[in-house]
């Protein structure tokens, strides 16, 4: 029974909170492996550092010592601290190296590198402070733990197979002998050794990719919220926070608002059934919200509404697109190469509807051309639109709701721009203009939840 403990940023961003993570994890009974975040603000610093130039660096370089070896001096006793600052320097001076070689800096992945540092020094700093409470604890970098990565700079995927092995060797015999392992989240090595990061807040699916790899009983996400919630608190007063989701409830849930958990983190923890909690490290005796394979029937239609703000509608009339088939392909092509996130898509014989960002539209129409192509025989745009994600598992088996949803549209007194049902299980998403998206949001989270099952 082995169970991964993630803590984010914020949960080690003072000397109190290093303090409470620490008392957290003592707590925790049985084999336990700790996955840690950079402290708070680090991984932005260290990513505005490499913008800069290299006389700027000395500073940050600098700053980045001081942050850090002011916070273990609070922590350690003078002898833990001497030990500690031996372990510290050889960190230090390997992070120098990076900072300031022109090899390294040629890498193709050097951002990585340098966005990697931040937490090799949090998760030193974590297990020299269990070390003071009396505890045996070792930190290791992903490199010693064995996390390997694949995939594009900073949006790399775990290899399963290769961690799996990495971990039964550097980390299990560890647990074995009650030495808790902290663990550098973020980032692992790819193919030639390199650290390659699984992209911005990525930690939280370093410990669902180590939970996966060791079959973890469960996985607990430690952040500074108290879980997912019923409903944005600061538009709907009575919102909640949900005692527990299915994994594709919450995978819906990841893209928007208060970003609880990284939307990748779902995946490893799902393919296994492994129990993931989203739990706060500043209120630990709250329960939290537990994300799991759900058997049982509920009876709540919905769970969580969300919106989206600042979004377009960009319509495309096409000659004839049902003998075009490639025109459709060539627009999600000529978007997904440039980044571009579509948050919904709606076709028609003859058009398409795509929902972007406000701040993509004009990107969109000159990627697609639509002044020269001859095929397009108009365009529309609709500004300032708000995504409605109304999310349950029951959802979509009772033909009244959907019903009862768009009648309370109607009762808002506006209309719906656009609707997207039957890609997902678990949600009925919509579009509607943003004067009215606030005033839905509360009378949906009036009729369906607050009245429900969940209060
Ligand atoms: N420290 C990294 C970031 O700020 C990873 C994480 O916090 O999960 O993106
Ligand atoms: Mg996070």
């Amino acid at each position: 029974m082995i169970t991964v403990m993630k803590f984010g940023g914020t949960s080690v961003g003072s000397v109190e909170a290093f303090n409470r993570v620490a008392d957290i994890i003592i707590n925790e009974k049985g084999k336990k492996i700790i996955v840690i975040s950079a402290i708070s603000g680090i991984t932005d610093f260290l990513a505005s550092a490499i913008e800069n130039n290299e006389v700027v660096m000395d500073d940050a370089i600098k700053i980045f010592r001081d942050k850090h070896l002011n916070i273990a001096r609070c922590l350690l006793s003078k002898k833990l601290y001497d030990e500690f600052l031996n372990d510290f320097e050889v960190r230090f001076s390997q992070f120098k190296n990076v900072m300031f070689s022109d090899e390294e800096k040629r890498d193709p992945y050097y951002n990585d590198n340098v966005l990697s540092q931040g937490e090799r020094f949090s998760s030193l700093i974590l297990s020299y402070l269990i070390k003071s409470k009396g505890y045996e604890s070792v930190a290791l970098t992903s490199e010693m733990a064995g996390i390997y990565a694949m995939g594009k700079t900073m949006s790399g995927l775990c290899d399963f197979k290769k961690t799996e092995v990495g971990l039964k060797t550097s980390v299990v015999p560890l647990l074995e002998n009650n030495i808790i392992p902290i663990i550098t989240g973020f980032y692992g090595i790819n193919k030639d050794g390199k650290p390659l990061t699984f992209g911005r807040g990525g930690s939280d699916y370093t410990a669902s990719a180590i939970g996966n790899a060791v079959n973890a009983s469960s996985i607990q996400i430690w952040t500074d919220v108290d879980g997912f919630m019923s409903a944005d608190p600061r538009l709907v007063k009575n919102a909640v926070t949900l005692a527990e989701m299915s994994f594709d409830e919450a995978a819906e849930l990841t893209h928007f608002g208060a970003k609880v958990l990284h939307p990748m983190a779902i995946e490893p923890a799902k393919l296994k059934c492994i129990p993931l909690w989203i739990k706060n490290s500043y209120r630990p005796e709250n329960p939290g919200t537990l994300i799991h394979c759900v058997n049982e029937e509920r009876y709540e239609p919905i769970r969580s509404v969300a919106i989206k703000l600042d979004l377009s509608i960009l319509t495309l009339t096409v000659k004839e697109m049902l003998h075009k088939p490639m025109f459709f392909a060539k627009v999600l092509e000529k978007l997904s190469e440039a980044d571009i996130c579509i948050y919904g898509v709606s076709t028609s014989l003859f058009s398409i509807a795509l929902l972007v960002r406000n701040i993509d539209l004009e990107k969109c129409l000159t990627l697609l051309n639509v002044s020269s192509d001859k095929s397009i025989e108009k365009v529309n745009v609709k500004n300032n639109m708000t995504l409605i994600c109304t999310v349950g598992d029951n959802l979509l088996d009772r033909c009244e709701f959907c019903g009862d949803i768009f009648n309370t549209i109607r009762n808002a007194g506006t209309n719906v721009e656009m609707i997207s049902k039957g890609a997902s299980n678990v949600t009925l998403n919509f579009v509607v203009s943003k004067d009215y998206a606030t005033k839905i949001i509360k009378m949906i989270h009036e009729k369906f939840i607050s009245k429900g099952a969940l209060v």
